[in-house]
């Protein structure tokens, strides 16, 4: 059983003052605000709460002496600012919201608030977002305000609706079983705003073994021999979503384990997503705009590579002088770490270059070690259902489905093949019970990037696959396809056409385990 408890909130312990410092006159639609306290951060949440409850009728803020408020409030006037919403109420809302979100494995919950329409509160759940409750303006406004305000370490001393923040809920209290955080960002929307929390789940439990996140027994040891070489730069690639972050802090995470805490650690995150027992890890300080942001981040690199480090994981090269400070670490003898945007293992070679890396830098294998590339693909519930018994149903619900089943029986037996399930108790009535990787893991070597180097890149992909046994994404998702693990039709919408892995099975046969 999955419970909770919820520490009284104590940003509002001083509710008697607010109430000496703000009141709503409703007979004049006025907020006199004591102007000794007009720029406090609670008082300005309390003058938030009030217009945001009356968006109909056009309010005024006077800034007055306590005395006044004093004796308006003696003459009976007005309405209490905490009155307006209930804090408790709505954080014990927000508390449920949480646990349902725990309980559904959502990886996110996405309130949209729109002055204009209803609010819906969505969870993405296996990468899809589901939408959960739908609210009025007010109520949704109230909740995103008690989020940042009375649940959150806030980062910004007010909640600005109309500007993009950070914050981050750590207190345990406040958080559900399971989670080990939640991460907050609000961005303005056309007619209102959106926040976004990421439910960081507490991994300290999981295993570090990667073949448990979907790589196999040949991409594990491979990594494995990475994680040994004293220097080199490995590169983690593929979309927003598709696991690269859990992948590196596994990797980090057995590497310490495994040398009992001799090596020094450091990570450079903006920000960090997971704990990693014994690295340190460098959070980027918040700044207001991309630019500003950018610096930050390179100024961390910097400073993380000035303490001595052996190892160095850089969140991610998302930019020219990134991308040349994790070369630079790797070339004075550093173990360097990294994930890019970057559509497979061998693009990451374009990605460099896009990014002003020199292909003589870049092809010494001494110096970007390895580059692998990953994405998620749904697995299976028990749930499932046989390929075949679904043949009625696509005819119907997809246009070119004799299409796609010639496609997929020019490669995979009919007979080996499931989809997605009606649903149960088990899989949350979803048909799916999580996410497994695909992968492609490249250790590069002398050959290889000789290879890429003369611009030979399918000659460099052959070779990999010949002497290193590589396979690709889509050759990967044909094995799970294959085992009933992942439903090949979803699968494709993640990897592309399955029959990209023809000559994988011309050139070998289809290995049955
Ligand atoms: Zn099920």
């Amino acid at each position: 059983m999955v419970t909770s408890t919820f520490q009284q909130d104590t940003q509002f312990q001083s509710d008697g003052d607010l109430e000496q410092v703000v009141l709503f006159d409703d007979r004049e639609n006025v907020i006199l605000i004591s102007k000794d306290h007009v720029f406090q951060a609670h008082v300005r949440s309390a003058v938030q709460r009030i217009k945001s409850s009356h968006k109909d009728s056009p309010i005024t803020e006077r800034h007055v002496g306590m005395d006044e408020i004093a004796k308006r409030r003696l003459d009976g006037v007005g309405q209490k600012a905490e009155n307006v919403i209930d804090k408790t109420e709505m954080q014990q809302h927000a508390a449920a919201l949480f646990l349902r979100a725990v309980k559904m494995k959502a990886s996110d919950i996405h309130i949209r608030v729109s002055e204009r329409g209803r609010c819906q509160v969505l969870f993405r759940i296996h990468n899809d977002l589901t939408q959960i409750e739908q609210h009025p303006y007010t109520w949704a406004h109230a909740l995103c305000t008690t989020i940042y305000h009375s649940m959150a370490d806030v980062s910004d001393a007010t909640f600005e609706e109309g500007s993009r923040q950070d914050a981050r809920i750590g207190n345990k209290n406040k958080l559900p079983q399971g989670l080990d955080g939640i991460r907050i960002a609000t961005t303005p929307m056309v007619d209102g705003f959106v926040m976004v929390l990421r439910m960081l789940y507490d991994a300290s439990g999981a295993s570090n073994d990667l073949r448990e996140l979907g790589y196999n027994a040949n991409q594990t040891a491979r990594i494995a021999f990475l994680k040994r070489r004293p220097t080199g730069l490995n590169l983690v690639a593929g979309p927003t979503g598709s696991g690269k972050s859990t992948t590196l802090q596994r990797t980090l995470a057995s590497l310490i384990e495994e040398t009992e805490g001799t090596r020094h650690v450091i990570t450079v995150e903006d920000p960090p997503e997971y704990p990693i027992p014994g690295a340190v890890q460098t959070p980027v300080t918040n700044a207001p705009t991309e630019e500003l942001r950018a610096a930050a981040f390179q100024q961390a690199i910097k400073g993380a590579m000035r303490v001595d480090p052996d190892i160095i994981m850089i969140g991610e090269i998302r930019d020219t002088p990134s991308a040349r400070l994790a070369f630079q670490a790797a070339m004075t003898g550093h173990q360097v770490w990294s994930t890019l945007h970057a559509n497979g293992a061998f693009h990451t070679v374009d990605r460099l270059v896009d990014l002003g890396v020199s292909l003589e830098l870049m092809t010494d294998p001494a110096i970007l070690s390895g580059m692998i590339c990953q994405r998620l693909l749904k697995t299976l519930c028990t749930c499932k259902r046989p390929f075949k018994s679904m043949f009625d149903h696509y005819k119907e619900h997809r246009p070119n489905f004799d299409e796609d089943l010639n496609r997929i029986t020019s490669i995979l037996d009919i007979d080996d093949l499931y989809a997605q399930g009606p649903g149960c108790d088990a899989c949350n009535q979803t048909g799916i019970l999580g996410r497994t990787v695909v992968a492609e893991v490249v250790v590069t070597d002398n050959t290889m990037m000789g290879l890429i180097k003369v611009g030979k890149l399918n000659d460099a992909i052959e070779y990999w696959k010949r002497e290193h046994k590589g396979i690709t994404m889509v050759e990967h998702a044909i094995l799970k396809a294959q085992k009933g693990l992942v439903d090949p039709l979803l699968s494709e919408s993640i990897v592309g056409p399955l029959d990209g892995g023809k000559s994988f099975l011309q050139s070998a046969a289809l290995p049955k385990a």
